[in-house]
């Protein structure tokens, strides 16, 4: 088995899970792969793909599986992933996730756990109207985030079944502060201080 952390987070939008991966990624010194900031990246920059994912972004809808599926193999093949990543906002479908535990079958690259972020609906509602306000978000418009609370109910929940079963999920506390919500986390991994 190839050493490394690899981590999945899992969560609806609006649970803090990007802050929380740019944190835990930097204390265990692991890449932060986020197919959302990937795809805002192509989007930035007009490519093909950008322009495709983009009418579905949008709209709060999840990008065709192919895509991303591509697009994730292609980051997990750069030298920096052979020694652990974490992983936000991918796998978010059943295929994802099959494809995703294919990949790493392939490299003997088992995942170390699944970080499943824990918030209330009331609360998500409220920090995403928030979120509006100060990043201005073009998909964090009160319709389209009511839809992506629906796409997360519908293709990206029954993932934490599909993990639970492989005995991968810590549940991780996500209301709270910032650092605590990360110590929080930490402890989920077994880990008392930043490694
Ligand atoms: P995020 O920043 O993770 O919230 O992603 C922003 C948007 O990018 C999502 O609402 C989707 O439209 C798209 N997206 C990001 N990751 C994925 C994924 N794994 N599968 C499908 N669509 C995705």
């Amino acid at each position: 088995m190839t050493a490394g952390i690899r981590l999945v987070l899992l969560g609806p939008p609006g649970a803090g899970k990007g802050t929380q991966a740019l944190l835990l990624s930097a204390a265990f010194r692991i890449p932060h792969v986020s197919t959302g900031d990937i795809l805002r990246e192509h989007k930035r920059l007009g490519t093909p793909l950008g322009a495709e994912a983009a009418t579905y972004m949008d709209r709060g809808e999840l990008v065709p599986d192919n895509l991303v599926i591509r697009m994730l193999v292609e980051r997990l093949g750069h030298d920096d992933a052979a020694g652990g990543f974490l992983l936000d906002g991918f796998p978010r479908t059943v295929p994802q996730a099959l494809a995703l535990e294919g990949v790493l079958a392939e490299q003997d690259w088992p995942l170390t756990a699944v970080l499943r972020f824990v918030v209330a609906d009331v609360e998500l509602v409220r920090r995403l109207d928030q979120r509006r306000d100060l990043e201005g978000r073009a998909d964090d418009d009160p319709e389209v985030v009511r839809n992506r609370l629906d796409v997360f109910r519908q293709q990206t929940e029954p993932l934490e079944f599909f993990y639970l079963e492989r005995g991968l999920v810590r549940d991780v506390d996500a209301v709270g502060g910032v650092e605590q919500v990360t110590k929080r986390a930490l402890a989920a991994l077994d880990v008392a201080e930043a490694p």
